[in-house]
């Protein structure tokens, strides 16, 4: 399966596709039937990876199943957290066999039973180990990284956060997709202070479109991402109206896309949440 590196040698700029594994039948067909639709649109997708691997055999076999059915580069999220390094080894060997060569790289959130969880001697401490490890493998595989336009929550200053995401690109990383923001100058400062650093990689904006204010709050607690003055403004007064949620939130995600894309950006990356709207009602009305 074709690299995200070799799309971006012939592809100045990418839309791409999140999903989760689903945890239902129900929510698994959903997930294909979104698919078929968003393939038309999608030059690559994207499928997360359950806290603590969780989800190990799931992400597998929807990552192999999306190839199949669309013959579209899939990206295989894969987290450090509960694997050792044998553990690790094994996992790149059957996704080898597999053919599946983009990873995006992660330390990965502790277990939802496991808060207090710390790595053992034989597992990753950082997530450069694990792109150090997927290196290890010539140039079968692509290595992604997350990036955090804010910082990463546990890290004390930004500037220490991207000479973390420089190690991240020295270690083998080729692509970053960033967490989700809502006020782009939030992105453009940490684009240019990651240059500033000497990362050269694409910096994917991760996009999601608002839906339901209570929710994003209670999200943007968990990864840290700030929600602004403008859309507390903008959202809170609405929040038990779902109908005008929706409105005001593909709004708000056309306005944002299109700002990035006029301000050259690589590439859309939107967390679609297994969902055909609203992400494409917010494509089909961005000038792309
Ligand atoms: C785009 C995106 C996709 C995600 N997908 C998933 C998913 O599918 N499954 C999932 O479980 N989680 C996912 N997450 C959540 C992610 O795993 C957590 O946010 C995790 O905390 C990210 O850590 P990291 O991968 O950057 O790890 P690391 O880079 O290892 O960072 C972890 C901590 O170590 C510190 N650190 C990093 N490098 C160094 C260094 N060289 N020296 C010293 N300290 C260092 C950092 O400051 C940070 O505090 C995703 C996040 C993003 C942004």
């Amino acid at each position: 399966m074709k690299k995200l590196t070799e799309l971006f040698a012939e592809k100045q700029r990418t839309i791409s596709f999140e999903f989760f594994p689903p945890k239902t039948e129900k929510g698994m067909a959903k997930l294909y039937d979104t698919a078929d639709v968003l393939a038309e649109k999608a030059d690559f997708f994207n499928v997360t990876y359950g806290a603590g691997g969780s989800s190990s055999k799931a992400t597998f076999d929807i990552v192999v199943e999306l190839q199949k059915r669309f013959a579209l580069p899939v990206v295989h999220h894969f987290t450090c957290v509960q694997h050792t390094y044998d553990d690790i080894h094994k996992a790149l060997e059957q996704f080898k066999a597999a053919d599946i060569t983009n990873i995006l790289a992660l330390l990965g959130d502790p277990p939802a039973d496991n808060p207090d969880y710390k790595p053992g001697p034989d597992e990753p401490k950082f997530a450069y180990e694990l792109i150090k490890m997927i290196r290890e493998h010539g140039d079968f595989f692509c290595a992604g990284a997350p990036g955090f336009p804010e910082g990463h929550p546990d890290t004390p200053t930004k500037e220490l956060d991207s000479e973390y995401l420089k190690i991240k690109q020295d270690a083998g990383a080729e692509v970053v997709f960033t967490q989700l923001f809502f006020d782009n100058d939030i992105y453009y400062e940490f684009r240019d202070r990651v240059r500033a650093e000497g990362v050269t990689m694409r910096l994917l904006p991760g996009m999601l479109t608002i839906t339901n204010y209570p929710k994003l709050i209670e999200f943007c607690n968990t990864c840290g991402a700030t929600i602004p003055q403008s859309v507390t403004d903008i959202f809170e007064p609405i929040a038990d109206d779902p109908d005008a949620t929706y409105k005001r939130g593909i709004e708000f995600a056309v306005e944002q896309c299109q700002d990035l894309w006029d301000n050259d950006v690589p590439g859309l990356h939107f967390y679609c949440l297994n969902k055909t709207e609203p992400v494409m009602t917010v494509y089909n009305a961005l000038k792309l």
